[in-house]
């Protein structure tokens, strides 16, 4: 439930890729892509102006190769005459095991395989075996397709994507659709829930806080969830459904009706044929997409070799008659995912309708009666996900502002300090928004300006991790090192902005960055890069702990340099003796001397330099520092 955030650098990505980001809503039953452009979020079509891609995908007979012979509604206009070669809702495989599938595998025309290599199912088509992410790659590849005719471009100039998953995904769903998305030539800047698409559609995130429930009924399953948005984040609160509910139900009641009145008045068993059932179905689905603007329709079907001539008026009472146990099935899973949050219909602010099937005007009273209120319906509920892809989509190209971005840091932030490691001020995984403050000083006396670089990352090297930005706080008062003291603070906000603001204190003098969001690191380079964290955590800690220690023995050696004439006429002979040590065997580290090494000479050098600080607090008159060591003097 976690979405990433994304931020970066102009020059994060190659200057080629950057054609409009695209936002797809892979879709069990159908998909859609969607873009963001002149300030809105634009489902694009194809020629004919259809906004559905069917998500059906044919291979040609005998094909060896993986290249698909239709994609979308081609692929199932032709379903009846080449059934065991056209795949459909391939979204219920992906990313899962035989095992994991347990009796949906009864429901599926075609074969399918376990994987030798790993977990997967492979769907068997002759000597054709495909993974599920192949068949969604090729959906993905129409979807871009689509997108190039649609936008005029070449398919090449779009090469990212922000895709929308059910809530309830997985990692390992998540993660075969984002393989999906990468043989189709996309990367994914970001998985977005699907309730959370909706609510972004709808413009949701725009409220200070509420609950809100999205009502999911497509062609084969049905979800709820509630989500929870507190100061621009969303929460999923609970999921639930079935994912064998839906508009084909909705279809199957109508067709097993009139299927049974066929063979009774015409002795034909049409659900028998798989030609005369799939023109069965495609009426049926017709039927009831009528009954939800008409009060009545004709159901109408021939069949020339069996002198089958049916027709019989359907209307919309005898329609709710037959889903009224379906809808209500819907409300049982809607109370459930309601008591798992923890609250009770009116509780809820906002609901949202999502998917074909909440046009059915009885699907639309049940819920409205549900809750106690209308539920939002003024967006079109097909595209309601891709919309809300898209404005993701907006939102990580720079191209809406005032939005929400995330709901927690993927990576930490933080400042690099003058010994090359990191000073993590926000922490990874943080709820955002977020601030934080850390406390710095300059490194050398009288030291007027001190450079801060913002870097993301969980590397303990800064250069490891990746730079957002740098400025400079100038004007500090001339002080002894380590003497300013100044505050530097992290302020992300919900939209995504990161605002580092550095603050002397005696002095009040301020400099300050902002940040925007951007697109630059997709979930894979966030991956990548917790992975190398994680590889290198031991070596990056012996590395970081080196350079500290030495960074601050450094810092004390400049100290005692400066003020040496000072101590050698100040200074009782045994305490100068053992600095003068001291200070020498400090000045003998080399490469091979260990970090502990370091350490004991350091602690000895702050030790010795101890009386010689004790003058020169008296001469710069910190009455506040005065029982303090030359160490946290040097190093605040
Ligand atoms: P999915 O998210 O599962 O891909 P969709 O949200 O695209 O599904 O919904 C598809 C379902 O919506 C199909 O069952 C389709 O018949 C149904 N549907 C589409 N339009 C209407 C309509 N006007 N009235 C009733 N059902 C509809
Ligand atoms: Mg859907």
């Amino acid at each position: 439930m976690i979405e990433l955030p994304i931020y970066g650098q102009d020059n994060t990505l190659p200057a080629a890729e950057e054609g409009p980001i695209l936002g797809i809503d892979l879709g069990t039953t159908h998909s859609l892509v969607a873009v963001f452009q002149h300030g809105r979020p634009r489902v694009l079509t194809d020629e004919q102006g259809d906004p559905l891609l069917p998500s059906v995908v044919a291979y040609p007979e005998q094909a060896s190769h993986n290249q698909p012979s239709a994609v979308g509604r081609e692929a199932r206009e032709q379903a009846s005459t080449n059934p065991t070669r056209t795949i459909h809702s391939v979204k219920r495989l992906i990313g899962r095991s035989l095992k994991d599938l347990g009796h949906e595998l009864a429901t599926l025309p075609y074969q399918l395989a376990s994987a030798e290599d790993n977990d997967g199912v492979r769907i068997v088509l002759g000597d054709l075996h495909l993974t599920a992410e192949e068949v969604s790659s090729h959906i993905l590849t129409a979807c871009r397709e689509r997108a190039a005719a649609a936008l005029k471009m070449a398919p090449q100039s779009l090469q990212r994507a922000v895709i929308t998953v059910p809530a309830y995904f997985d990692d390992a769903q998540r993660q075969a659709t984002r393989t999906a998305a990468r043989l189709a030539g996309l990367e994914v800047l970001r998985l977005v829930g699907e309730p959370t698409a909706a609510a972004l559609a709808y413009g949701l995130d725009k409220r200070e806080q509420a609950k809100i429930v999205v009502y999911d009924l497509g062609g084969g399953t049905f979800d709820i969830s509630v989500l929870e948005l507190a100061d621009g984040v969303f929460r999923v609160l609970s999921t639930a459904g079935d994912t064998h509910l839906g508009g084909d139900d909705f279809d199957r009641v109508i067709m097993v009706d009139c299927a049974e009145e066929i063979r009774r008045l015409h002795g034909f068993d049409a659900l028998a044929d798989p030609e005369s059932r799939t023109k069965l179905r495609q009426i049926a689905e017709q039927v009831k997409k009528t009954l939800s603007v008409q009060e009545e329709t004709e159901f109408r079907f021939s069949h020339a070799a069996s002198e089958t001539e049916y027709q019989r008026k359907i209307d919309w009472r005898m329609f709710q008659r037959w889903i009224a146990p379906l809808v209500q099935r819907t409300l049982d899973h809607t109370a459930l995912a309601l008591k798992d949050a923890g609250l009770r219909p009116e509780d809820i602010d906002e609901v949202v309708l999502v998917g074909g099937s909440t046009r059915v005007p009885l699907v639309k009273a049940a819920v409205a009666q549900f809750f106690g209120r209308p539920a939002h319906d003024e967006l079109d509920p097909d595209q309601v996900v891709a919309l809300g892809a898209a404005i993701q989509a907006g939102i990580l190209g720079g191209a809406v502002r005032d939005a929400l971005l995330l709901d927690v840091t993927p990576l930490s932030l933080g400042i690099v300090t003058a010994d090359g490691t990191v000073s993590r001020v926000i922490e990874r995984n943080a709820s955002i928004p977020a601030q934080a403050k850390e406390g710095f000083t300059t490194y050398v006396d009288g030291q007027t300006a001190i450079k801060f670089t913002v870097v993301q990352g969980e590397r303990e090297m800064a250069a490891d991790n990746r730079t957002l930005g740098e400025f400079e706080l100038r004007g500090i008062p001339s002080m002894p090192a380590g003497l300013p003291q100044v505050a530097v603070q992290f302020l992300l906000d919900a939209n995504g902005m990161l605002q580092v603001k550095a603050k002397e204190q005696s002095s009040g003098i301020e400099a300050k960055i902002e940040i925007a969001p951007k697109h630059g690191l997709t979930d894979e380079q966030v991956e990548t890069m917790l992975q190398e964290a994680w590889d290198h955590a031991d070596q990056d800690l012996e590395l970081r702990r080196r350079a500290e220690v030495k960074s601050r023995l450094d810092q004390v050696m400049i100290a005692v340099t400066k003020h040496l004439e000072q101590a050698k006429t100040s200074l009782g002979e045994s305490e100068w003796q053992r600095l003068q040590e001291a200070y020498e065997d400090a000045q003998a580290i080399d490469e091979q001397t260990t970090v502990e090494g370091i350490r004991g000479r350091l602690d000895e050098l702050e030790q010795a330099a101890n009386p010689l600080a004790q003058l020169l607090m008296n001469d710069v008159a910190m009455e506040a520092v005065r029982d303090q060591k030359v160490s946290d003097l040097l190093d605040k």
